[in-house]
């Protein structure tokens, strides 16, 4: 599969490049070039056919030839090497817990296939090391840097806004030994995208050190979200339509599961639920794109006012406004509602939502309301566990939440991180690191 630039001023390129750059030369989101068609045999086999061997049916075709059929199961079975429950926690409405993984985060699957995918790509013989540059807005730098533990000689290089990820983020991304370093940066999370965006375009960096993107704008980390839609819609064994309620910021996430649709899954209806940063929802509605300044909120992995990812999905309904009116709602909530919503699960479905989780089941009841539907599978994505926003929750529900094993050993650790204010000093530090 060849991948062309969104902005249409680069030469179609190969997986492992789209992979290895990140972005194309001209700064555009790399997007395959070809449609894929699931055969109808697949589609109908889903409740028989094994998940691993699903997920290599999905994806296969989007890589080709370029990794060869066993590294990629391989590459597959280690991605998805954790519980993916579904549960139903009211008549037809269901959480996908993505949440299960290595840093209880739903990025997990993403960079973990991405790094086993730079794993293979590397070059071994030249002489510039890899880096791998992300900025986060809280989940991100966790699984980014969990994802690369165990490939060797591939550097990662962690942006993340100071004081406004979670204490257990900070630890994910801040513990993980030397050659993840962590950076601190006094400002927002556009601000840690732009130094990552400057550092990709400049020249003088790029001599010295081979940087890769791990954000989801990486075809490599975008690509096998896909598999959360497929695995769901084979656990949830019924005829009803599946409405799926994805809780977005970059948009990468609901992206994937747009893509799985396209590609022959059956979806009825996506919901972008979004916090106070809504500019999806605000264009949806109104037309008008028009993103406003990130506001810092309680579900901070989705404070983003400039979603990367839209494009793609524009791309997909070739820029159709009346298409995607009619695949996707979009819905924004507040703070209130959103600890409302915390507390409301907990004490009536006993069920412990984190932040983000809360918006997807927020938004997925009002579009089944406003819409008057039953008859349906409403799935709300459940992207984070809640102890990664532990105090939240804790407040909204007015008890405590333990911590998992997992978690408990990594807050005893000892955060250390750089500071920076500006992309100066991130081009000074990624020069001469070596
Ligand atoms: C990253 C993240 C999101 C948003 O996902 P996108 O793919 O960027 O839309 C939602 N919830 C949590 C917990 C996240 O970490």
């Amino acid at each position: 599969m060849k991948y062309i630039s969104l902005n249409y001023d680069s030469a179609p390129t190969s997986f492992r490049n789209a992979v290895i750059n990140g972005l194309a030369p001209d700064k555009g989101l790399y997007f395959p070039e070809k449609e894929i068609c699931l055969s109808n045999k697949l589609l109908e086999s889903l409740y028989e056919i094994e998940e691993i061997e699903l997920c290599y049916e999905v994806i296969k075709d989007f890589i080709g030839d370029e990794i060869p059929k066993n590294r990629l199961i391989d590459i597959i079975a280690n991605t998805i090497s954790f519980e993916i429950p579904v549960k139903e926690i009211e008549n037809s409405i269901y959480s996908l817990e993505l949440f299960h993984g290595p840093t209880l985060a739903f990025k997990d699957v993403g960079a973990k296939f991405m790094a086993l995918c730079l794993d293979y790509f590397k070059d071994n013989n030249s002489s510039k090391k890899m880096t791998v540059l992300v900025a986060t807005s809280g989940d991100t730098g966790g699984a980014v840097a969990n994802g690369f533990l165990g490939t060797k000689d591939i550097d990662v290089c962690i942006l993340y806004p100071k004081g406004k990820i979670s204490e257990v983020q900070e630890k994910q991304i801040t513990t993980n030994g030397s050659f993840v370093q962590a950076i601190e940066v006094e400002g927002d999370f556009d601000l840690c995208q732009s130094m990552v965006k400057n550092a990709f375009n400049d020249y003088n960096i790029n001599k010295k050190v081979s940087l890769t993107s791990a954000n989801s704008i990486n075809v490599a980390r975008w690509l096998p979200q896909m598999f959360y839609y497929f695995l769901a819609s084979k656990r949830i064994e019924n005829n009803y339509p599946n409405i799926f309620s994805v809780p977005s910021g970059n948009f990468g996430n609901i992206c994937a599961g747009i893509l799985a649709k396209s590609i022959g899954l059956s979806i009825e209806h996506f919901v972008a639920s979004t916090n106070i940063n809504d500019t999806i929802p605000r264009y949806i509605k109104e037309g008008i794109y028009e993103p406003l300044k990130t506001k810092s909120t309680i579900s901070n992995a989705m404070d983003v006012s400039e979603p990367s990812n839209f494009i793609r999905i524009q791309k997909i309904f070739n820029n159709d406004l009346q298409k995607i009116r009619k695949n996707i709602s979009g819905y924004s909530f507040d703070d209130k509602s959103t600890m409302d919503c915390i507390r409301k699960l907990n004490q009536e479905n006993n069920y412990i939502a984190d932040p983000h989780t809360a918006i997807g089941y927020l938004g997925l009841k009002k579009y089944l309301k406003e819409n008057n539907l039953s008859n349906c599978n409403g799935i709300f994505v459940s992207t984070a566990h809640p102890i990664k926003f532990k105090d939240t929750v804790e407040n909204s529900i007015n008890s405590q939440i333990e911590y998992p094993d997992s978690i408990r050993s990594i807050m005893n650790k000892e955060k250390s991180t750089l500071t920076m204010k500006s992309y100066s000093e991130l081009k000074e530090y990624l020069i001469q690191k070596d």
